[in-house]
């Protein structure tokens, strides 16, 4: 499996960062955002790394569904299926990505107003 030797996430696969875990199967792990920016805020991971979600092609296409089955069951497991959710990932700069490991935010629990912030 792909890691990284610096990167935050491989770390939390790996277990040597603590995370609280809401899902996890064989290819990827579901835990609690430390910082939520709603009321239910889950990231989802692939154990595997890559950077973003721009690294990833049709040859990971297992993996990208495998990332959305997992936001799936997240919403389920949090009781926000019925009410409805977001999923994001930050991809690059102007996203604001801070952690280089392709992870989907989800969020939910709340009114989660207009997709993104507007312009300028
Ligand atoms: P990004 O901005 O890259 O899309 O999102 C990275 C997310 O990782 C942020 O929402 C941030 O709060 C979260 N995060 C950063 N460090 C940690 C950590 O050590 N543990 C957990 N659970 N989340 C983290
Ligand atoms: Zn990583």
């Amino acid at each position: 499996m792909a890691t990284a030797s610096d990167c935050l996430f491989c770390k939390i696969v790996a277990g040597e960062i603590p995370n609280d875990t809401v899902h996890e199967t064989d290819t990827v792990l579901a835990f609690r955002d430390i910082t939520p920016r709603a009321n239910v805020h889950v990231l989802v991971i692939p154990k595997a790394h890559q950077d973003t979600l721009a690294q990833m092609s049709a040859e990971d296409a297992d993996s990208v569904a495998e990332l959305f089955t997992a936001a799936g069951e997240v919403a389920r497991l949090e009781g926000i299926d019925e009410s409805g959710y977001r999923v994001v990932s930050n991809v690059g700069p102007d996203a604001g990505q801070e952690v280089f490991h392709v992870h989907v935010h989800v969020l939910g629990g709340q009114n989660l107003g207009p997709v993104a912030a507007g312009r300028g």
